[in-house]
């Protein structure tokens, strides 16, 4: 039932394996389209992994994701929110990256987004590898830092890898707190496990004041408790949230570069973000989903699972009616 606002082609008439993959079957609109300005949430891909220092291919992951996404359908069935009849929400395309120079893909990616932030869009992103978020962090908070909610199994903290290089998907958020993009006291991760090389990122986060909430921490003190707390962290001042796709236990997400074992099932990787009702997101990505280990399909179809958890969220913070 459309209020006047975009709506996505419904399964009912048009079948769902029919028709071009966009993401969740919304319309695509370039930045130049003259109905740009009125779009509240824009979904943008981002095919990028070249910050990748073990498995790659989550440069594919936007269009597997965009195929999976026409699963989706209008309303949330544990929430009960239908987001596109809240707010306008369009398929943006992809960021053209530079897959041979990581520099010039990220001044690609941060002006994209400058663009975005220029019509008052607000970004969902499908990476990409991790470090995606820093060149969109670099655009979203340029006029002040932002608090984080980060979901993954790792803290993306480190200093730099094989010997010096800086820029990697483990390094993202040490860049983003050394480059003022984020408050440190004002960022919570969430789901921290798996072997780790050393204490490095996490001396780090405890000297800037990063609270890291490992995967025991999660399980024994419950998802409600701890999500309570991520909340207070991040306050109501502007926020951004960052999903990584190895968060989730590798049965429910095996397709994905550095999967860690001992993590939350699907359920709860789900009802994680519908504890962000009402916070003031300006920006969110889902990363890290790579199509050439995801025989299955499944974690994609995950993947865009917590994609319209995210949508849902952002619609109810923009339109609260
Ligand atoms: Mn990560
Ligand atoms: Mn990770």
């Amino acid at each position: 039932m459309s209020r006047g606002f975009f709506q996505p082609v419904s399964g009912m008439d048009l079948p769902r394996f029919a028709g071009v993959p966009t993401f969740m079957r919304l319309p695509v609109m370039g930045l130049g389209h003259d109905r740009i300005k009125e779009v509240n949430v824009g979904l943008i891909g981002v095919p990028w992994d070249s910050g990748t220092t073990n498995r790659p291919g989550p440069r594919h992951g936007p269009r597997q994701l965009r195929d999976a996404s026409t699963m989706i359908r209008a309303q949330n069935g544990a929430t009960g929110v239908r987001p596109f009849d809240l707010i306008n929400c369009a398929d943006l395309g992809d960021v053209g990256p530079n897959p041979a120079d990581i520099h010039d893909s990220m001044d690609r990616i941060t002006a994209f987004y400058d663009d975005v932030r220029a019509q008052g869009i607000t970004p969902l992103t499908a990476g990409g590898d991790h470090l995606t978020s820093l060149p969109i962090l670099r655009s979203l908070a340029k006029d002040s830092p932002l608090g984080m909610v980060h979901f993954d199994s790792h803290t993306d903290l480190y200093h730099s890898y094989f010997g010096g290089t800086m820029f990697t998907h483990g390094t993202p958020f040490r860049r983003a707190v050394e480059e003022g993009l984020l408050d440190p006291k004002r960022v919570v991760q969430i789901g921290i496990r798996g072997s780790t090389y050393d204490n490095e990122d996490t001396d780090f986060a405890k000297s800037v004041g990063i609270r890291v909430i490992r995967i025991e921490e999660f399980f024994r003190r419950g998802l409600e408790d701890v999500m309570v707390e991520a909340r207070e962290i991040v306050g109501d001042q502007p926020t951004y949230v960052s999903y990584d796709i190895d968060f989730v236990d590798p049965t429910f997400a095996p397709g994905t570069g550095t999967p860690e074992v001992g993590g939350p099932n699907s359920f709860q990787a789900l009802e994680v973000l519908r504890k962000l009702d009402g916070l003031n997101i300006i920006g969110a990505d889902m990363v890290e989903v790579s199509p050439p280990f995801d025989s299955s399909g499944g974690t994609a179809f995950l993947g865009v699972s917590i994609m319209f958890e995210l949508l849902c969220v952002m619609a109810t913070h923009l339109n609260p009616r």
